[in-house]
């Protein structure tokens, strides 16, 4: 936690005004403007992550200890022009890990032996354990410490109208990202706007829901859509975030 403080301080004005650039952007579209954010950047993260993984040795410890990616980023280091190499390199490594902790189960013995299914199944429960949810994925670990910064600018500098106002005419922030916005800085003064600007956008989208619904009618069937089109849509992503990224390991 302390060194996540450090490193957000560490961010220079000029990154954070990039930052704060990004937010303004993203907030124009139909989406959590963190959500766009994560999916725009995380191919690039993953990109560098792979290059960094395969030279550093010392890193294979906490790709063995994750088993890999988490699904979401590794589907698209999948898509990743140059990744087919790192994979290959670095999967090697953390299979022949697994290979050795699935040995015990995989051994033959007697089964007919009851101290012999004994063993097995004290085996088989101690490899079950050893596959438990470990360390968070390497590529969320590195994309969460950036996710924390650009949390950090909207708390900032949510007094520059340029940002307040894109948030008010937005749709709002995914509700895990508005949990992780809550829960990064409780006392920041600007929260309490935050989340007054956030009710604004999920009552719009209320609303939105009631005219989506009232148009199902056959009596109403005939008239056209406006904003509440894609309403349902947006209420999905609301508790989902974006595609894939709530799919991955637990941060
Ligand atoms: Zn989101
Ligand atoms: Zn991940």
């Amino acid at each position: 936690m302390v060194t996540r403080f450090l490193r957000s301080r560490q961010a220079s004005d000029s990154a954070k005004s990039l930052m704060r650039a990004a937010l303004i952007e993203a907030l124009q579209s139909p989406a959590c403007a963190l959500c766009q954010i994560a999916q725009q950047n995380n191919p690039r993260y993953v990109e560098t992550l792979l290059d960094e993984a395969v030279i550093d040795v010392d890193q294979r410890d906490a790709w063995r200890a994750a088993k890999g990616l988490c699904s979401w980023h590794a589907w698209m280091a999948i898509k990743s022009p140059q990744g087919a190499g790192s994979l290959a390199i670095l999967y090697q490594d953390v299979l022949r890990h697994d290979l050795s902790l699935i040995d015990p189960v995989t051994a033959p013995d007697d089964r007919r032996q009851r101290s012999e299914q004994r063993r097995f199944l004290r085996r088989l429960r101690n490899w079950l354990e050893s596959c438990q949810a470990g360390p968070t994925c390497p590529a969320c670990r590195t994309w969460g410490e950036q996710e924390d910064l650009y949390v950090q600018v909207l708390l900032n500098d949510w007094p520059e109208p340029a940002l307040s106002q894109a948030f008010a005419a937005s749709v709002g922030l995914c509700w895990p990202h508005l949990r992780r916005l809550a829960a990064r800085q409780p006392g920041h003064e600007n929260l309490p706007a935050i989340l007054k600007a956030q009710r604004a956008c999920l009552e719009r989208l209320q609303r939105d829901l009631e005219s989506f619904i009232r148009k199902l009618d056959y009596r109403f069937a005939d008239e056209p859509y406006g904003r509440e089109a894609d309403a349902w849509r947006r209420a999905v992503s609301l508790y989902a975030g974006a595609a894939g990224w709530l799919g991955s390991a637990p941060r």
